[in-house]
C-alpha cells in the first residue's frame, strides 16, 4: 500500500520541511511550521506522488485513497472537536494547492467547505454569528461553483451587486445575515441552472469534487505558462493540502493577513506586510479591500495598523517572525489569520523577493551570522542579477508626475500605454516597449505581464498579484496607483485632469511608486555596496575565470565594469557591421582576384589596428582573444539594388558583374559554408591582413603604454588539422614579418575554436598546433544536434513543451550530446598538452546551468555577453561550490 496522505497539527506531524518534493512547499511547511510549536490548524496533505498517479492513471484516484483521507479527517476532527458535515458543530475546511515550489495564483483553492443548507445554520448557532456564517457559505458557493462547477464569476458578482442595489448599501461589509441568505439562495439558483444540478450538498461530494479540481488546475493553461516562465517541469505535480478553517471574518477580533519577515522590495531586515481587519485570505489578495499596515511605525494618518488594533495577536505574529527567521534561516513569507485574538499560521515560504532585495538580505544575513558566506553566494540566484543592471530613472532627468502609487517592483521603465496583456505581448513582439496598465491583474495576465517593460496598475497593494508576480519576474510595477482611472472602453488613462491614450509613452518607477508622462531619461545602476560585497565572495570561491564577448570598446568597456578579466571572444567581421565601414567588407567578400581583394583589404587594415589599439587599451594587459574573420556569407552579402549598385561604384565595375558575383556567392546552407578558416584557406590574404593589423596593434600599446597586451588569434570553424596548419602558418609569418621591420617582438598565441563534431574528435591531433581552445558552442550545437541555428526557434518551444528536449539547447547546453562532445575534446586536447587552455564562448558561456558543465569538465575560462559577465561571476561560485571545489577552503 503506498502511503498518499500526510497529516500534520494537533501533535500529529508525518510531514518535514525537506519533504517539499513529496508534500509540497505549503504541506512540508505546514509540518514543519507545526513541529517546532508554531499554531497551524490541523490538517492532512495528499501528494505530488498522488497527482503524477492520478494523470498516469487518466485522471482516476488509487483505490487505496479514499481510506487514507478518512483517517485523516477523523484525526483532524478529533483534534478540533468537530465533525464534518455534523448539523451543530461542523467542521469547515479549505482545500489548497501546493506544488514543490509556490506557483502564487495559478492553481486553485477553496475555502468553507463543508457548508450546506444544515451546517450553514448550525456555524452560525455555534459561532453566534449567523452574519458569518451566511458570508462564509456564499463565499463557498462562489469559490465551489467557479473552481469546481466552471461557473463565470462574474454571474456571482452580479447576483451580490443585485442584493446590495435592493439594500441600498455600497459596501459588502454592510450586508447583514438575510441578505447574505438571499445571496446564497440567489447563488443556488443560478448554479444550478447554469451546471443542470442543484449545488451539491453533501459534504464528502465537495470535498473530493475541490480535490479533484485542484489535481486538475494543475494542467490549466495560467499554471502551464508559469510552468514554462520558470523551467518547471510538469511531472512535478502538485500536492492538496486539506485544512480544518479558521475564521479571519468572525468579527472585528478577527483578521487575516500576508507578511514578509524581511522587506521583499529593499531587502531591508524591517517586519513588512498588510492585514485585513474581519476579512478571509482571499480578500487581501484580490485587491478589493485596502490593507492596513502591520506596525505602527508604517501606518499613514487614517491607517490603524494591526499593532494598535489587535495587539496581543501582533505580539505573537513578531514572536513567530523571530522564530520562522531563525529557523529556516531565510526571509519568510508568512500567511495567517486571527480568529477572535487568536493567531494561527497559514502558510510559511522562502518569499520571493527582487534581485536587490536577495542580494541585500543574503548579504546582511551572512554579517548577522545566520548563514555563512557561501551560504549567501548560494542564495542569491545568477540570473536574477539581471534585473540589478538595468536601468533606473535619473534623478537629474526632468520629468511630469502624472500620479503616485506603491513602490511595487523596482527599476525604471517607459513604454507605450497597452491596457491589456494579449496587445502587450503583440505590440512586444514588434520590438515595441510597453508598459501595461490595468486595474488589477489576475493570472490570466502574466504572459502579458512578462513582455511588459513595466507595470501600472491602479488597486491592490504590495502583496497583490501584480506586486508579487512582477518582483518574481523583475519587471518594474507601480501597483495601486488609485489617482488614475483606467477607461478599458476608451483606452485612455487620466489622473489630475490629464489624460493618456493607449499608445502614449508613460514611465513608471518601481522603486519610488511614481509614474510620469512621456519617457524619463534613465541611468545605469551603481555596481557597488551589497552587490560588490556578494561579487566579492563569489569571486573568491570561483576557480573559472569570466571573460566577455566583446568587438566594439563600449562593450568592453562595459565588460570591465562588470569584472570580466578580459576578452574571450572578438568577432572581428562584427567590426565591420557598421555602415561606415560595411562597404568595404563588402567590396573584399565581392572582390573578382586577389588583387581586388587586397584593394579592399588595403581600405580595412587601419579600421582594424584601430579596433585592437582600442580593445589593447582598454583591456590594459588582460588577454584578448580576436577572432579572425568568420563572415557566414549571408550576413554580408549586399541587400538589394542601391546596395549592389555602391559596391559596383567603390570596386568601379558595373552592376552587372557585381550582381553576377554576388549571386554566385549565395549559398544555400550559409552557416555550413565558405566562412571561418575555410575563407582563410582560400583566400590568405584575409587572415594576413587581420594578423597584421593585431601585432601593428599590439606593438603600438606596448610602446604606448611600456606594458605589452598578449593577443590570443584565434581561428574559426577548424574541423582538420590541416586547415589549423595552413592559417597559423599564415600568423606566424605575419608576425615575424612585422616584428622584424618594427625590431621589436610582443608575445602572442594562437588558438581554434572547437565547434564542430570532427575538431572534437580529432582534438588531439589539432591540440597539437595550438596554444588554446575554446568552444564554440552556438555551432558545436548547430552541428551535433544537425538544428539550424537561424530557424529552429520555429519549433525548439514545442519540442521543449513536449519534453523532448529538457530546454532550448541553445540556451541551456545539451549535456548529454553537445556536453559528451566537449568532454571528449576536453580529455583529448588534454592527454596530447597538459593543461592545455580552454573556455567556451558560445552562448552557453552566461547560462549558469551550462558554467556548472563548464565548471565540472575542468574548462579554465567562460565568456559571455557583458551584461552575463556579473551572472557568470556567481554562477562560476555557486558551481566550485557545488562541487566541493570552493578556492577559500
Ligand atoms: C560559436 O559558434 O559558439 C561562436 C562563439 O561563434 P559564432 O557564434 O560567432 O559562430
Ligand atoms: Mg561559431
Amino acid at each position: 500500500m503506498s502511503k498518499w496522505v500526510y497529516s500534520f497539527g494537533a501533535g500529529h506531524d508525518e510531514g518535514r520541511a525537506d519533504m517539499r518534493d513529496l508534500l509540497g512547499s505549503k504541506g512540508a511547511n505546514l509540518a514543519e511550521m507545526a513541529s517546532i510549536g508554531l499554531p497551524v490548524p490541523p490538517g492532512f496533505t495528499i501528494t505530488t506522488d498522488l497527482c503524477a498517479a492520478y494523470y498516469a492513471n487518466s485522471r482516476k484516484y488509487p483505490e487505496d485513497l479514499a481510506g487514507q483521507v478518512s483517517d485523516a479527517l477523523a484525526r483532524v476532527e478529533q483534534a478540533v472537536g468537530l465533525r464534518f458535515g455534523d448539523k451543530r458543530t461542523p467542521l469547515l475546511v479549505s482545500v489548497r494547492s501546493g506544488a514543490r515550489v509556490s506557483m502564487p495564483g495559478m492553481m486553485d483553492t477553496v475555502l468553507n467547505l463543508g457548508l450546506n443548507d444544515a451546517t450553514v445554520e448550525g456555524l452560525g448557532e455555534a459561532s453566534g454569528d449567523a452574519r458569518f456564517a451566511w458570508d462564509s457559505y456564499r463565499r463557498f458557493i462562489q469559490m465551489y461553483g467557479s473552481v469546481v462547477l466552471g461557473v463565470d464569476h462574474h454571474r456571482f458578482e452580479e447576483i451580490i451587486e443585485h442584493v446590495k442595489l435592493d439594500a441600498d448599501v455600497l459596501e459588502d461589509t454592510a450586508l447583514d445575515a438575510m441578505q447574505w441568505h438571499r445571496v446564497v439562495d440567489g447563488y443556488k439558483e443560478m448554479v444550478s441552472q447554469t451546471t443542470g444540478k442543484p449545488f451539491p450538498q453533501d459534504p464528502e461530494e465537495q470535498l473530493w469534487g475541490a480535490i479533484g479540481a485542484v489535481f486538475g488546475s494543475w494542467m490549466n493553461p495560467r499554471a502551464k505558462t508559469y510552468r514554462r516562465l520558470h523551467d518547471i517541469p510538469v511531472t512535478w505535480g502538485t500536492a492538496v493540502n486539506v485544512q480544518a478553517m479558521v475564521f479571519g471574518n468572525m468579527g472585528s477580533d478577527c483578521a487575516t493577513g500576508v507578511c514578509f519577515t524581511r522587506d521583499p522590495s529593499t531587502g531591508e531586515n524591517l517586519f513588512y506586510g498588510e492585514f485585513l481587519a474581519n476579512a478571509q485570505g482571499e480578500d487581501v489578495v484580490a485587491g478589493i479591500r485596502t490593507p492596513q499596515p502591520l506596525a505602527k511605525a508604517r501606518a499613514k494618518p487614517g491607517e490603524v495598523a494591526m499593532e494598535q488594533a489587535l495587539p496581543g495577536a501582533y505580539a505573537d505574529l513578531l514572536a513567530a517572525r523571530e522564530k520562522l527567521e531563525r529557523h529556516y534561516r531565510d526571509m519568510q513569507d508568512i500567511e495567517f489569520t486571527v480568529q477572535q485574538g487568536k493567531l494561527f499560521m497559514l502558510q510559511t515560504r522562502d518569499g520571493k523577493r527582487t534581485a536587490a532585495a536577495s542580494l541585500r538580505i543574503a548579504v546582511e544575513m551572512a554579517n548577522e551570522g545566520l548563514i555563512d558566506q557561501a551560504e549567501a553566494v548560494r542564495r542569491v540566484n545568477p540570473s536574477a542579477l539581471d534585473q540589478l543592471l538595468h536601468p533606473m530613472l535619473d534623478p537629474k532627468a526632468p520629468r511630469t508626475l502624472l500620479a503616485k502609487g506603491l513602490p511595487a517592483s523596482p527599476g525604471g521603465a517607459s513604454g507605450v500605454v497597452v491596457f491589456s496583456a494579449d496587445e502587450a505581448e503583440s505590440r512586444a513582439a514588434k520590438g515595441e516597449s510597453v508598459i501595461l496598465v490595468r486595474i488589477e491583474t489576475s493570472p490570466e495576465d502574466i504572459h502579458g505581464m512578462h513582455a511588459a517593460k513595466g507595470i501600472l496598475t491602479t488597486r491592490g497593494g504590495m502583496t497583490s498579484h501584480a506586486a508579487v508576480v512582477a518582483r518574481g519576474m523583475g519587471r518594474p510595477c507601480v501597483a495601486g496607483a488609485g489617482g488614475i482611472a483606467v477607461d478599458y472602453g476608451g483606452q485612455t488613462l487620466s489622473a489630475g485632469g490629464r489624460m493618456v491614450r493607449s499608445g502614449e509613452v508613460i514611465t513608471i518607477d518601481g522603486a519610488a511608486g511614481e509614474v510620469f508622462v512621456g519617457a524619463v531619461g534613465m541611468i545605469e545602476p551603481a555596481l557597488t555596496g551589497d552587490f560588490a560585497t556578494l561579487m566579492e565572495w563569489a569571486d573568491a570561491r570561483r576557480r573559472l575565470s569570466i571573460r566577455a564577448n566583446a568587438e566594439t570598446p563600449l562593450d568592453a568597456e562595459m565588460a570591465r565594469k562588470f569584472g570580466a578579466e578580459g576578452i574571450g571572444l572578438c568577432r572581428t567581421e562584427h567590426m565591420f557591421f557598421d555602415p561606415q565601414r560595411i562597404s568595404a567588407m563588402r567590396q573584399m567578400i565581392l572582390a573578382h582576384d586577389e588583387h581586388g581583394r587586397r584593394a579592399a583589404l588595403e581600405r580595412l587594415l587601419p579600421f582594424q589596428r584601430q579596433d585592437f589599439i582600442a580593445l589593447f587599451r582598454i583591456m590594459a594587459g588582460l588577454p584578448v582573444t580576436i577572432r579572425l574573420f568568420d563572415p557566414p556569407l549571408h550576413e554580408f552579402l549586399p541587400q538589394g539594388e542601391a546596395e549592389l549598385a555602391e559596391v559596383a561604384a567603390a570596386l568601379g565595375t558595373d552592376l552587372a558583374a557585381v550582381r553576377r558575383r554576388a549571386a554566385d556567392l549565395a549559398e544555400a546552407n550559409p552557416m555550413l559554408g565558405h566562412r571561418g578558416c575555410r575563407l582563410g584557406v582560400v583566400f590568405p590574404e584575409i587572415y594576413e591582413m587581420q594578423a597584421r593589423a593585431i601585432f601593428e596593434g599590439a606593438l603600438a600599446v606596448a610602446e604606448e603604454s611600456g606594458k605589452a597586451p598578449v593577443p590570443e588569434i584565434m581561428i574559426p570553424l577548424v574541423g582538420m588539422r590541416r586547415e589549423l596548419e595552413i592559417t597559423r602558418a599564415q600568423v606566424d609569418r605575419v608576425a615575424a614579418e612585422v616584428f622584424q621591420a618594427r625590431g621589436r617582438t610582443v608575445e602572442y598565441t594562437v588558438g581554434t575554436m572547437i565547434e564542430l563534431p570532427r575538431a572534437a574528435i580529432i582534438a588531439d591531433q589539432i591540440a597539437e598546433l595550438a596554444d588554446f581552445f575554446s568552444f564554440g558552442t552556438n555551432d558545436l550545437t548547430q552541428t551535433v544536434l544537425g538544428l539550424s541555428r537561424d530557424d529552429a526557434g520555429r519549433f525548439l518551444p514545442r519540442y521543449v513543451e513536449l519534453g523532448i528536449l529538457p530546454k532550448d539547447p541553445f540556451v541551456t547546453l545539451d549535456v548529454e550530446g553537445v556536453g559528451a562532445v566537449v568532454r571528449q575534446a576536453v580529455e583529448r586536447g588534454r592527454s596530447v598538452k597538459p593543461g592545455l587552455k580552454m573556455g567556451i564562448c558560445g552562448e552557453h558561456g552566461g547560462d549558469p546551468a551550462s558554467i556548472a558543465f563548464c565548471e565540472e569538465v575542468g574548462l579554465d575560462y567562460v565568456s559571455c555577453s557583458p551584461y552575463r559577465v556579473p551572472v557568470a561571476r556567481l554562477a562560476a561560485a555557486q558551481a566550485a561550490l557545488g562541487l566541493g571545489r570552493d578556492r577559500t577552503v
